[in-house]
């Protein structure tokens, strides 16, 4: 009896690891959770097996090393992994591209090569240089965050030199002379525009890329700002295109892990995005702000600069420090900048508009105080007496103004 139950036992063993062996040596599906996490596994001997079922998927990861080619359909793709540490040899690069009032970044892991946005169409041969320079003539993805011009134009100068996998988009259609261009030199690579969904995700290399927004759909269309986080290792960027307010709030809402080691900051810094809630979730140490010198929006806003240095967020701007390239080895991150690097990109006190005539002094005729020309407090225009220097003005039997301080 004793005997035939061992016999018995031996027989299901040897059932139980035919099945782990024929179940190692099938491809990975495609869909298979596990199917892009590369582990080291000690391969257990035949003979020894204890748990036929965690032995089969063990053999299973390790047959499955490389990642998965995205294909064209963001539904078909494999969920993006937990972070892992990227594979020796790995490179990841962000380039925030100076394209002046607008958006351009261009992401780079491991040879594969995603661009975000392409400033206005008048930064087409700016964007067309760089990724010559740089000799990325396939882009993996091209992601148009929003219809807006500024984020979309220049990215007719990318698909005159690079061909493209997949183009991401929240509309496939947007009645401008911009987006009409963007659609023509899509399709002429016979490239159909991807609406991506919440939670869609794929690989970039050995990086992961996940869409965070837009939740729904918007009236405004910087809302409707297709948001996505990029995880390499255990450094994450976050890019938000010009997703205002409403669109930051339906994204906490849906509860992402939104935590980031580097924002590239919402619409240029303006004061309608970067909530202190959605600040406060993605606590990065870095801020990169994409926006032009001199630009007729205000951009970036006193409002947002200070909810950045409240966090105690380094800020790095394109307006001052040109292109910005960030580097990440997995762990940490490392920037490097055009120009100006150590420029003070968020100080303290705002800059107060530099005065038409330097050295000039305006005194009421009737209080006898005299201010500075930034002054608040300063008189009616027909009572104002004009000094070239504060000598001048207290010669004249002025006072100093009490506010500005002159
Ligand atoms: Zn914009
Ligand atoms: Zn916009």
């Amino acid at each position: 009896m004793k005997k035939k139950m061992t016999i018995w036992l031996l027989a299901l063993l040897l059932l139980l690891s035919g099945c782990g062996a024929a179940e190692g040596t099938e491809p990975a599906l495609p869909d298979s959770p596990d199917g892009i996490v590369s582990e080291e596994v000690v391969q257990q001997p035949q003979t020894d097996i204890t748990d036929s079922e965690e032995n089969g998927q063990d053999v299973d990861e390790e047959t499955e090393q490389s990642s998965p080619e995205p294909s064209n359909s963001l539904s078909e793709q494999t969920p993006a992994p937990e972070a892992m540490t990227p594979p020796e040899n790995s490179t990841f690069e962000v380039h925030y591209i100076d394209v002046g009032q607008g958006d351009c970044s261009l992401v780079l892991c491991d040879g594969k090569a995603m661009l975000i946005d392409g400033g206005e169409a008048s930064e087409s041969s700016k964007v067309y240089a760089y990724l010559k320079k740089l000799g990325v003539n396939h882009l993996d993805y091209i992601v148009a965050t929003h219809a807006h011009s500024d984020h979309i134009g220049g990215l007719s100068g990318a698909l005159n030199y690079a061909s493209v996998d997949t183009a991401l988009c929240p509309v496939t259609s947007y009645d401008s002379k911009t987006f009409n261009s963007f659609t023509k030199y899509l399709s002429q690579q016979e490239v159909s525009i991807t609406v991506p969904e919440p939670g869609d995700a794929f690989s970039l290399g050995s990086a992961s890329v996940t869409i965070l927004g837009p939740q729904k759909s918007y009236e405004d269309t910087n809302d409707t700002s297709i948001v996505m986080k990029v995880v390499y290792g255990k450094t994450s960027f976050l890019f938000t295109g010009d997703a205002e307010r409403t669109a930051e709030a339906d994204i906490l809402d849906a509860g992402y892990d939104l935590s980031a080691t580097v924002l590239k900051v919402g619409h240029h810094g303006s004061d309608t995005s970067t909530s202190y809630a959605f600040l406060r979730e993605i606590m990065p140490e870095y801020a990169v702000i994409q926006v032009g010198k001199g630009n007729s929006y205000g951009h970036p806003t006193e409002d947002t600069l200070s909810k950045l240095r409240d966090a105690d967020v380094k800020v790095y701007r394109n307006d001052l420090q040109g292109t910005i390239i960030c580097t990440s080895d997995g762990e940490t991150v490392s920037f490097s900048t055009e120009k100006n690097e150590s420029v003070q990109t968020n100080p303290t006190v705002t800059a107060t508009p530099e005065p038409n005539n330097v050295g000039e002094y305006i005194g009421n005729k009737n209080s006898k105080k005299f201010h500075l020309p930034t002054c608040k407090n300063l008189p009616a225009e027909k009572n104002r007496v004009f000094f070239d220097s504060r000598q001048e003005a207290v010669d004249a039997g002025f006072d100093p103004c009490g506010n500005c301080h002159p």
